[in-house]
């Protein structure tokens, strides 16, 4: 399912990692270089000890706080997906679902044996396809049990104009490298990946029955037609472009405006029923797709489905396909070392029993005092963003009364959901190879998802992330803040540890979050989630101008030699962290009025306050890494988070006494006073 991206988290969620020690909370002198000082370079000051004393893994292409919690989680999953997966269980149960579907991803010797013989029935439909009608039919019949056979994706998402209900959406897609800029950019890194992408695919021809010459042959024309899409492809920062990727159409417009579809075979064979409207979000590569499907030779687009299929099914089909998956990551993240099975096996069903997991895993590790805890601060944050609204000096007062409503209409979202998802028509069959099994859940995963979307209203209770997911969210077209309970944990929130850490770290996440509902994007939803205007003109106009000098320092700010961050395409993250440290500060400076606090190692509360912002962005990464998160990510790489971040906070330069001359100095009047 293709969710229309208007969720906006706290960073990209980690799917490599480990943990060096148990994570600690309060401000550990060792984790300083007091040899270099703060207002040169504060990333290696307050984290300069931390980065020397933990030197990334063969396993891990970045560590940190994010990486530390989900090497722990992976660990107490484990523990929580073993109680079902080592002993019988009732055929039908959550349990034996569980442990079913662990131990199938456990049972490597079965995977070798079957091999690529699991996929063989699929390749068969795809080369039984006699003509282009059926093409289409076939291709989405698949896709439906989440092989990406299409060239672009169907999902369902909350209608940004008319947030209360849902609708069908149609956005790009058909890339296997999933960026654009892997096909068309001159970039040297980006130019490594497309090779190593054409040794994977030709490698996965050849090892599922193509000769040597076919097997290029074939790997040629699935990058002419991923070419052709990915020119057509918005990249990143088109894709924040809130207005430019909504374009609704009735079903009959749809129809009329692009016929190279068949959309009434395409959604039925989808599992759609009949819907009115449609939100198409990038319609110049959905264009090109009708050209591909009507110019290029059958067996070429039979060639691309196989593609997806064989590709999609790595780590399925025994050690061999999973070592070629392997290859490719290597050159696109620098990672050495793959994964132990247990580990990706717990993704698995973390992933595919996200709420049954999730459940488990709050009954046995959270606190429901954390909740109440964490409430209190959200409140607090709320107040302080309010007082700071009061005292903007650039926005007028209906435009402030607005934003204060908006403000205080959040949904707020703390632990784990009220209502819980039901899996109970979900089946994992031991007889059944993964593959089948996992097509099978694909399959439920859509029907599921449209059953309980189409045509319906937007479920606001629903949540965006997993409670086990170490990460947060900010959804526009709900008006919602989410903190799941796996981030309630330290160094990010210790409900035992002093306030100034607690406010620099989860203080700040609860504070991104807020922002990102005045950010460049959530600015234009209004406090019921619809893309609406409520700014005069003159205050968006200060905006902009406020934000734009945030887009060109980051642009600016060099984390690796020669490569700089692309300040549009991670403006609304830099909003994020800019407004967020403003506000968990002001939070702070408010409960110190009633709750003097004072110095703790020869740290101020408000010292304090930045040194636990910079803990928790601390993280060694690979190159490759760095760069693939410039490709893909919309977030800053974790040292601008800090070093391009604090620059623009008055407040960080009285904490460490900032002066003119300082490496990170910037004068008052260039720093971007935004929220
Ligand atoms: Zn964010």
């Amino acid at each position: 399912m293709n969710k229309k991206m208007l969720l906006v988290g706290l960073a990209l969620c980690a799917t490599t990692a480990f943990a060096q020690s148990t994570p600690q909370s309060g401000i550990d002198p060792k984790n300083l270089d007091t040899s270099v000082r703060p207002g040169d370079d504060f990333y290696h000051y307050a984290a300069g000890g931390w980065l020397k004393s933990h030197p990334l893994d063969a396993e891990h292409t970045s560590n940190g706080a994010f990486t530390d919690l989900y090497e722990q989680n992976q660990n107490r999953i484990q523990d929580i997906i073993l109680q079902y997966a080592s002993t019988p269980q009732k055929q039908g149960s959550l349990g034996q679902k569980i442990g079913s579907l662990y131990n199938l991803m456990m049972d490597s010797t079965r995977m070798n044996r079957e091999g690529y013989s699991v996929i063989k029935p699929t390749l068969a439909k795809i080369a039984a396809i006699k003509n282009r009608k059926e093409y289409q039919l076939v291709t989405a019949e698949l896709d439906r049990n989440g092989e990406n056979t299409m060239m672009y994706g169907l999902g369902v998402t909350a209608d940004q104009k008319n947030a209360e209900w849902n609708i069908v959406y149609v956005g790009q897609g058909g890339l296997g490298l999933g960026s654009r800029d892997y096909y068309l950019s001159d970039d040297a890194q980006n130019k490594r990946v497309l090779e190593a992408y054409k040794t994977y695919l030709k490698k996965l021809f050849a090892m599922t029955g193509s000769d040597e010459a076919t097997a290029e042959k074939k790997m040629q024309t699935v990058l002419a037609i991923e070419t052709r899409i990915a020119k057509a492809s918005y990249d990143r920062v088109k894709l924040r472009d809130v207005e430019g990727n909504y374009h609704k159409l009735s079903f009959a417009q749809l129809l009329s405006d692009y016929p190279g579809i068949d959309w009434g075979t395409v959604f039925l064979a989808s599992g759609y029923p009949a819907f009115d409207s449609v939100d198409l979000g990038q319609p110049e590569p959905l264009h090109e797709v009708e050209k591909i499907l009507a110019d290029t030779p059958l067996d070429d687009l039979k060639t691309y489905a196989e593609a997806k299929v064989i590709s999609g099914a790595t780590s399925q089909m025994g050690d061999a396909f999973r070592k070629v998956e392997f290859e490719l990551s290597q050159v696109m993240t620098g990672v050495k070392q793959d994964r132990p099975r247990w580990k990706r096996a717990v993704s698995l069903v973390s992933n595919v029993l996200g709420e049954a997991i999730g459940k488990l895993y709050v009954e046995k590790y959270f606190p429901e005092s954390s909740k109440q805890r964490m409430l209190e601060l959200v409140h607090n944050l709320q107040t302080a963003l309010g007082q700071r609204i009061d005292g903007l000096t650039w926005m007028s007062p209906a435009t402030k009364a607005q934003a204060k409503d908006k403000l205080a209409n959040f949904i707020i979202k703390i632990g784990y959901p009220d209502k819980w998802k039901d899996y109970t028509g979900l089946e994992v069959v031991d007889s059944l190879s993964l593959y089948e099994n996992t097509a099978r859940i694909a399959r439920w995963n859509n029907d599921d998802e449209i059953a309980r979307n189409v045509n319906k209203r937007v479920d606001k209770m629903e949540w965006g992330m997993t409670p086990q997911t170490i990460n947060a969210y900010y959804n526009p077209s709900t008006n919602e803040i989410c903190f799941p309970a796996a981030i309630l944990q330290p160094p990010f929130f210790d409900p035992e540890a002093d306030d100034a850490v607690n406010y620099g770290a989860i203080g700040g996440v609860i504070g991104h979050e807020m922002s990102h509902g005045f950010d460049d994007q959530g600015a234009q939803f209004d406090k019921n989630g619809n893309q609406r205007n409520w700014w005069t003109a003159q205050d968006k106009k200060n905006f902009d101008a406020r934000t734009g000098v945030l887009a060109n320092y980051f642009s600016n700010f060099e984390v690796l030699p020669g490569v700089k961050v692309n300040g549009q395409q991670t403006l609304g993250e830099n909003i994020g962290d800019n407004g967020g440290l403003n506000i968990a500060y002001t939070a702070l400076q408010n409960v110190m009025k009633s709750k003097p606090l004072a110095k703790e190692n020869g740290f101020t509360p408000e010292q304090r306050f930045f040194l636990a912002w910079a803990r928790v962005w601390a993280s060694n990464a690979t190159d490759e890494y760095v760069k693939y998160l410039l490709t893909v990510d919309v977030h800053s790489p974790n040292m601008a988070r800090v070093n391009a971040a604090l620059p623009q906070i008055d407040a960080w330069y009285t904490a460490f006494n900032v002066k003119k001359g300082d490496k990170m100095f910037i004068p008052k009047k260039q720093r971007a006073h935004i929220w």
